[in-house]
C-alpha cells in the first residue's frame, strides 16, 4: 500500500477591523442587529452609486502585508467578479484580480517540537463580503448587513501537510491579526474564515494531484475535522481505484461532514474586468515608509527576545506572547522590578492570567484590560513587598484583587489596612500564645506526641492574623512555646 502525503493550501477571508465598510460610511461591523438595517444605496448597489475607498481598509491591509513580507505593489487594481447568487445584490463582487494590494510573502509556522514550516503566501487582495441567504420555513431571505464589509483574502501555497498544520496555521494567523489589530478575528462572528484546497500525492512525490476545495468552515475545529476527513476520502478514492475528482465540497457543521456542492468554476466563469468605478491604489513610498514605521514587533520576534533578553524559558514566553497586551504588560513589570524577570513570568503566569481569565472579556478589547487598577509597576510593587518581607505570601497575592479593584498603589493599601506581615518576637509571640490557650485539647495532643499538630496550629495564627504572620517564624515560635 502506498504512503499518501496530504498537500493542502489555504485561503483565508480576514475582516479588517475598520468603522466603516469598503466603500461606503455603514459601520463594518453588524454583528446581532436586525437583517438588512446597516445597508444603503452604495453597498446594495442600487443604480446610480459610485463606490469611494475606505483609506482605513488599505492601511490595515498594508501592515498585514508587510507582516508575512510580502512585496506591497505600488499600483494595483480592483475588479469585478462576476457571479449571479442572491445574496449578491450588484451581480459582481468588488474584488482584486491580476494586480492585488500584495504578492509573494511567507508566514513562519511554528511546529511542535520546535521546528519552523515557511509557508508561502501567494498574494493578499482586498475585496467586499457579499451578503447572507437563510433558509426559513421554505422561504429563502436575504441579509445585506455584510455586503461591502471590507475583507481581505490571503492565500497560502500547497505547503501544509496535515489537518493538524491547517489548524495551527489558523491559531497563529489568527494571533498575528489580533497582533496587528487587523481584524478581530473572530471565527464564530465570521471575521476570518476559510477555505481549503486538499489533494493528496505519493509521499515523497512532487507533482500535484487533481484537488477539491472546502468551503463553509467557521472553527478552527471544524478546519481540522474536516480536512482530516476529506484526506480520508481521497485516499479511499484512489486506493480502490477511482480517481479524486475537483469538486468543491461544503462543510456540514451540525452533520461533521462534507457534501458536494458543484464541480469547481473556472476562472473564465467569472469574466473579471476593470473595475471602472474606482481609481487604482496608488501607494507612494513617503506614505508607506511612514506606515511601516509605525509596525509593532511580531509575535515570534517577541517571543525569541524574551527568551534571549530576560532568561524565560520558551513555554513562559510562548504564554506571554500569546497575546499583544499581555507581552507588553509582561515586559513593563518586568523593567519596573529590580529582580529576576522569571519571577515576574511566574506570578502572571499562575495568579494573574487566572484573573484576566476570570474576567469576562469583551469581543475586541485586550486581555490586560481585565487588569484594570493594576499597572505593570502595581505588579512589581506587590513583588518587592513580598520580597522584603514587608507583606506575606498570601498578602502579596490577596493585594491582586484590591489593587485591581481599586487602583490604589499596594504599599498605600498595606499601610491604610495594616497588612505589614507581623513577625518578631512581640505580636507575633502574643497571637502564638492565644492560639495555644483557645485550643488546650489540640496543645495537650501535641505534648503527647501528635507533632503534626503544629501545622494545624500554624494555620490558626494565620487566621488569627488575617494571613499577615510570618509562616516559619510562626512555626518556629509555636514549637517552642508547646514544647515550654
Ligand atoms: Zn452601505
Ligand atoms: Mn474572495
Amino acid at each position: 500500500m502506498a504512503e499518501w502525503e496530504a498537500v493542502i493550501g489555504l485561503e483565508t477571508h480576514i475582516q479588517l477591523s475598520t468603522e466603516s465598510k469598503i466603500f461606503c460610511r455603514c459601520r463594518a461591523d453588524s454583528w446581532g442587529q436586525p437583517p438588512n438595517t446597516n445597508i444603503c444605496p452604495v453597498c446594495c448597489g442600487l443604480p446610480g452609486v459610485l463606490p469611494v475607498l475606505n483609506r482605513g481598509v488599505v492601511e490595515k491591509a498594508v501592515r498585514l502585508a508587510a507582516a508575512v513580507h510580502a512585496t506591497i505593489a505600488e499600483t494595483s487594481y480592483f475588479a469585478r467578479k462576476n457571479y449571479f447568487y442572491p445574496d449578491l445584490p450588484k451581480g459582481y463582487q468588488i474584488s482584486q484580480y491580476d494586480e492585488p494590494l500584495a504578492r509573494g510573502g511567507y508566514f513562519d509556522l511554528p511546529l511542535p517540537g520546535g521546528a519552523t514550516r515557511r509557508l508561502t503566501i501567494q498574494k493578499l487582495h482586498l475585496e467586499e463580503d457579499a451578503g447572507k441567504t437563510k433558509l426559513a420555513g421554505g422561504q429563502r431571505y436575504v441579509d445585506m448587513n455584510r455586503c461591502g464589509v471590507p475583507l481581505v483574502e490571503m492565500v497560502t501555497g500547497p505547503d501544509l501537510r496535515s489537518a493538524d498544520e491547517a489548524a495551527q496555521y489558523l491559531i497563529r494567523l489568527r494571533q498575528l491579526l489580533r497582533w496587528l489589530e487587523t481584524s478581530e478575528a473572530n471565527m464564530e462572528r465570521a471575521q476570518l474564515r476559510c477555505d481549503a484546497n486538499v489533494s493528496i500525492r505519493p509521499a515523497g512525490a512532487i507533482h500535484l494531484n487533481p484537488k477539491t476545495e472546502i468551503k463553509n468552515v467557521n472553527s478552527i475545529e471544524a478546519v481540522r475535522d474536516a480536512i482530516a476527513k476529506e484526506i480520508q476520502r481521497q485516499v479511499r478514492e484512489v486506493e480502490s481505484g477511482g480517481q479524486v475528482e475537483a469538486w468543491t465540497l461544503e462543510w456540514d457543521e451540525d452533520a461533521g461532514m462534507l457534501r458536494k456542492m458543484r464541480a469547481k468554476e473556472t476562472e473564465g466563469d467569472y469574466r473579471y474586468f476593470r473595475e471602472p468605478d474606482l481609481l487604482p491604489i496608488r501607494l507612494d513610498e513617503a506614505w508607506r515608509t511612514r506606515l511601516l514605521a509605525t509596525m509593532p514587533e511580531l509575535p515570534l520576534e517577541r517571543r525569541a527576545r524574551f527568551v534571549r533578553e530576560y532568561q524565560l524559558p520558551e513555554y513562559d514566553a510562548e504564554i506571554l506572547t500569546e497575546e499583544r497586551s499581555l507581552s507588553e504588560y509582561f515586559e513593563a513589570a518586568a523593567r519596573a522590578y529590580s529582580g529576576e524577570a522569571k519571577r515576574v513570568s511566574n506570578w502572571m503566569m499562575n495568579d494573574v492570567l487566572r484573573l484576566v481569565r476570570e474576567h469576562p472579556q469583551q469581543a475586541g478589547q485586550p486581555q490586560t484590560a481585565a487588569l484594570a487598577g493594576l499597572t505593570p509597576a502595581h505588579l512589581a510593587e506587590i513583588l518587592t513587598l513580598v520580597d522584603s518581607a514587608t507583606v506575606t505570601l498570601a498578602t502579596g497575592k490577596a493585594l491582586l484583587e484590591k489593587v485591581i479593584a481599586t487602583g490604589t498603589p499596594p504599599r498605600a493599601i498595606v499601610e491604610r489596612e495594616g497588612l505589614a506581615q507581623i513577625s518578631g518576637a512581640g505580636a507575633l509571640e502574643d497571637i502564638c500564645r492565644q492560639a495555644i490557650a483557645e485550643n488546650p485539647e489540640q496543645a495537650t495532643q501535641y505534648r503527647a506526641g501528635k507533632t503534626t499538630l503544629l501545622q494545624w496550629f500554624v494555620g490558626q495564627v494565620m487566621k488569627k492574623s488575617r494571613g499577615k504572620a510570618n509562616p516559619q517564624e510562626t512555626a518556629h515560635i509555636l514549637e517552642k512555646l508547646l514544647v515550654g
